[in-house]
């Protein structure tokens, strides 16, 4: 179970990841330029992007390259109506590539989710992790929390309850007795704001419902990394007796946006990145990262923007996000979400090769669900993946998944849609999907 100990821990690390000090540093004054009208967010986003494409140039061979190859330089690029010259980047140019680093600069390392199947390693500068930071100090008052301030509960944590200053991490294991151990903490606690994956808060809110719990203090909940479908938020709304706020964040590009209290849609934060919408793809360039650049960035997530206003008075544009994966396995003890595999190891993989801390042999993962609880569960090895490794991976599956016919079977490539998508989970049974709650 070493390995389990360590993806835990590796991802108990990533979110949020900023020391102290930083905390306190400011380099842009977001709570002002909330306020900012439209022109005056492209104003600053244009100033922005033509420092990151020149340092680019500049300092990173690998972004010098494509923009040599695409005959682009830098001058050719002054606002944000130039970016289609440069040619788009994927997350497999810049995996395990050190072209796309600058070592010099960087104060932090991140790993995306896995839920693409796949992990992202990248790191960030100074700038970027303090911007990355204040953002969601920012998003989360819309929401009506105050960090530090009030108190927080956060159904994510894979390590059990543990306590911090005003934050109480729940068991992120959402089997019958451990929502029962969640909800009469959560009583104990009375946070004023929840925040989770939006398939554990759905879990819990249903539990709540079911089991005629009260948890009053509950002020506002904070939904991140899965779309939030309207089932679940009326469920969530119903459940707290109060307002759910969406979160998008996509921090290998920057790509993120909070609900404010209209309820609108998503505001489009445009002081950190600049969000393109590419045939409905979203095409995302970090405006701060420098120990990673992401220039035209293609994220995976899905984008469309509303066009329309938000009574609030805000100018950053209102935006629907989508396309990342939701889908839900469903075991004879009920719905596992990928934000839950994730956090218990079986599906966080690593591309590194084994030099560093972080080096599992697994390369991408994907789930696939047969109707009667069946799950052919596809792996796909890197080089120096042991037999040992894959034991360890299905013995941990069995634990979390537990009551599913499994095959785990080791494959050259994960199995794709019509239009080439690697999905992480693939639920066949509709069946099931409806009984739990989810439209499909
Ligand atoms: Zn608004």
């Amino acid at each position: 179970m070493k390995s389990r100990t360590r993806f835990i821990k590796k991802m108990k690390d990533n979110f949020g990841k900023i020391s102290d000090a930083l905390k306190y540093e400011r380099i842009i004054d977001l709570e002002r330029s909330q306020w900012w009208n439209y022109q005056d967010l492209l104003a600053f986003q244009n100033q922005r992007l033509r420092k990151i494409v020149e340092y680019a140039h500049k300092k990173v061979p690998g972004y010098r390259a494509k923009f040599l190859k695409a005959n682009v330089t830098p001058a050719d690029i002054q606002s944000v109506d130039d970016l289609y010259k440069l040619p788009v980047t994927t997350r497999e140019e810049i995996q395990d590539n050190d072209l796309f680093i600058n070592n010099e600069l960087i104060t932090g390392t991140l790993y995306t989710g896995g839920s693409t199947g796949t992990t992202l390693k990248y790191h960030e500068s100074k700038e970027s992790g303090i911007v990355r930071w204040h953002m969601h100090l920012r998003g989360w008052r819309w929401g009506g929390y105050e960090y530090g301030q009030q108190r927080l509960a956060v159904i994510s944590s894979a390590q059990g309850i543990v306590h911090g200053v005003n934050t109480v991490n729940l068991v992120g294991d959402l089997r019958e007795t451990n929502m029962r151990k969640n909800s009469e903490h959560l009583q104990e606690f009375k946070p004023h704001h929840l925040r989770g994956y939006v398939s554990s808060v759905y879990i819990l809110a249903k539990y709540c419902l079911d089991t005629d719990t009260r948890l009053d203090s509950v002020e506002s909940v904070n939904t991140i990394s899965e779309n939030l479908y309207d089932f679940q938020r009326t469920t969530i709304e119903n459940a707290f007796d109060c307002e759910v706020f969406e979160e998008y964040c996509c921090n290998d590009g920057g790509a993120c946006g909070w609900e404010c209290e209209a309820h609108s849609g998503l505001h489009y934060c445009m002081e950190r990145a600049i969000i393109e919408e590419v045939d409905g793809e979203m095409i995302v360039t970090d405006l701060w990262n420098k120990a990673t650049p992401f220039i035209r960035y293609k994220n995976g997530d899905a984008v469309e923007f509303l066009g329309s206003p938000c009574s609030c008075g805000r100018e950053l544009p209102l935006m629907w996000v989508s396309g990342r994966q939701n889908d839900i396995l469903i075991t004879p003890s009920g719905p596992i979400s990928p934000s839950f595999l994730i956090h218990h190891g079986c599906g966080q993989v690593g591309l590194d090769r084994p030099k560093g801390q972080f080096h599992s042999g697994i390369r991408s993962i994907q789930y696939i669900q047969e109707p009667g609880y069946g799950l052919r569960v596809n792996l796909v090895e890197n080089s120096w993946c042991t037999p040992n490794e894959i034991e360890e991976f299905k013995d941990t599956l069995e634990e979390i998944a537990p009551g599913m016919q499994t095959t785990v079977q080791v494959v050259d490539e994960l199995e794709m849609t019509e239009k080439g998508k690697r999905h992480f989970i693939v639920n066949k049974d509709k069946n099931l999907l409806r009984k739990w709650g989810y439209n499909c």
